[in-house]
């Protein structure tokens, strides 16, 4: 798809609106990257056109079920716009969503009810000029987040707005205006009213959109961290041994990983996050500073965390499979060749490749793990890596054996020998598999 389709389509759509009579314009964050010069992700429409009018000049167009009388204009599946009758909000009771809205004829209304002055924005595509009832262009330059109206009210309103603030700084690379950042600290601990699913998908947002390191330092900072994720929040302060780590504490080698994070992915980024997310409850003070166990125990701590999170289930598992094997790297160079080769064959291993050179990045710099996993893999090729199973449990029980826990072991036994180079016929196979049946008999 052509990037300037959905322009065009929502250029089309104003202009259509206006030829009916009607006041027409783009807004909110489309406005707001087109001031900046960045390709906006969607575009919206707002309108005096009530939802009926809108309906009847795009007969094919669809009501959207989430937001009140909003409309998506879709002519193919891959390029839609939304376009919204211009409206007020009425209170908020459940901190999410207004009991009413009411339609309105003029768009400063609806410019009032919008979260941030750069998001309250509304432009004719044509001429370019910008309506601005907010003082938002002045913030755009000052490269400011400031709430609309009055930040603690808009705050209580809505608490997701607060995440959306930090979203925002960070991907842009924006301040929050010091009034705004103290209603976020003061309302803080509102979060926790906020659904799973939502609070998942903005925290998503920061760490992959550009800016993770400042998205979570801001995330500390307004004190959303402690309500949101308290075991994050405990890498601060948790010394680490000098020699190996140089760069701090567990805090500042994370914040240093997410800060070399561009647009990972979802995986990725959680894994890189969370690796470590077992060293404050194993540190102890030896010889050294040690984190005995924290891959194992930092793998369910994840576990838990992402599933009340509502992350997908592919997800959940991937993730807690990078923390549960990142510390395996230290020992790729001894490692017997089949284990090697079932390491470099975990599903996407080129997640677990990248954790490791970011973590080694951020601490002591070695590439060596890292050099030789990556020409392992490239010598070794999928068909060595994985070769096809030389026995199945059915060939064994066609060969005379009755099924039992044995099986596994025999079976395992075979792979091994066959990864270690030591077999490769179905028959020297079979015999291994009878020795081990037999001994265990
Ligand atoms: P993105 O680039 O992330 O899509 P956006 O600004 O377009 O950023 P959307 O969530 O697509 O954000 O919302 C579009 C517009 O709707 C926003 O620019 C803002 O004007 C308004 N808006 C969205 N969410 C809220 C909210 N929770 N409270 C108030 N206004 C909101
Ligand atoms: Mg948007």
């Amino acid at each position: 798809m052509f990037e300037g389709d959905r322009e065009q389509l929502a250029t089309d759509i104003i202009r259509k609106l206006r030829a009916r009579g009607h006041k027409a314009y783009l807004v909110g964050g489309c406005v707001r990257d087109r001031l900046l010069g960045i390709v906006p992700k969607d575009y919206d429409v707002s309108t005096d056109a009530r939802p009926e009018q809108i309906l009847s000049a795009f007969p094919n167009a669809q009501l959207v079920g989430a937001h009140f009388g909003v409309i998506l204009v879709a002519p193919r599946k891959e390029i839609a716009v939304e376009v919204a009758t211009f409206r007020s909000e009425g209170a908020y009771h459940d901190g999410r969503r207004p009991d009413h809205v009411q339609f309105e004829t003029d768009p400063a209304r609806d410019a009032q009810r919008r979260d941030f002055t750069i998001n309250g924005l509304m432009q004719d595509p044509e001429t370019g000029a910008v309506l601005d009832f907010v003082g938002g262009q002045q913030d755009l330059s000052a490269k400011l987040i400031r709430a609309i109206g009055d930040p603690e009210l808009r705050f209580t309103e809505d608490h997701l707005r607060m995440l959306r603030a930090v979203r925002f700084a960070a991907r842009l690379k924006f301040d929050i205006e010091a009034e705004t950042f103290r209603a976020i600290r003061r309302n803080a601990g509102l979060i926790c009213r906020i659904s799973a699913e939502r609070v998942r998908d903005e925290l998503v947002r920061i760490l992959t959109e550009g800016g993770a390191r400042r998205g979570f330092e801001l995330l500390d900072n307004s004190g959303l961290l402690d309500y949101l994720l308290p075991e994050v929040k405990a890498f601060q302060g948790v010394e680490q041994p000098p020699e190996y780590h140089p760069e701090g504490d567990v805090w500042q080698h994370v914040m240093m990983m997410l800060d070399e994070l561009s647009h990972p992915s979802n995986t990725l980024a959680w894994g890189v996050l969370l690796h470590d997310v077992g060293k404050p409850p194993t540190f102890r003070v030896a010889e050294r500073i040690r984190f005995d166990g924290h891959a194992e125990v930092g793998a369910e701590m994840a576990y838990k965390r992402l599933r009340q999170l509502k992350l997908p289930n592919d997800e959940v598992e991937h993730v807690t499979s990078l923390i549960a094997n990142h510390m395996k790297f230290k020992d790729v160079m001894n490692m017997r060749l089949s284990t090697l080769k079932r390491f470099l064959c975990l599903p996407r291993f080129e997640e677990h490749l990248e954790l490791h050179r970011l973590d080694c990045r951020a601490s002591n710099g070695r590439t060596d793990a890292y050099d030789f996993a990556k020409r392992k893999l490239n010598e070794l090729g999928k068909e060595e890596l994985k070769p096809p199973r030389l026995l199945t449990g059915r060939d064994l029980i066609d060969a005379g054996y009755s099924p039992g826990p044995s099986f596994g072991r025999a079976l395992e036994a075979v792979e091994t020998a066959q990864l270690e180079g030591e077999i490769s016929t179905r028959e020297e196979a079979l015999a291994l598999a009878d020795s081990v049946l037999r001994s265990a008999a």
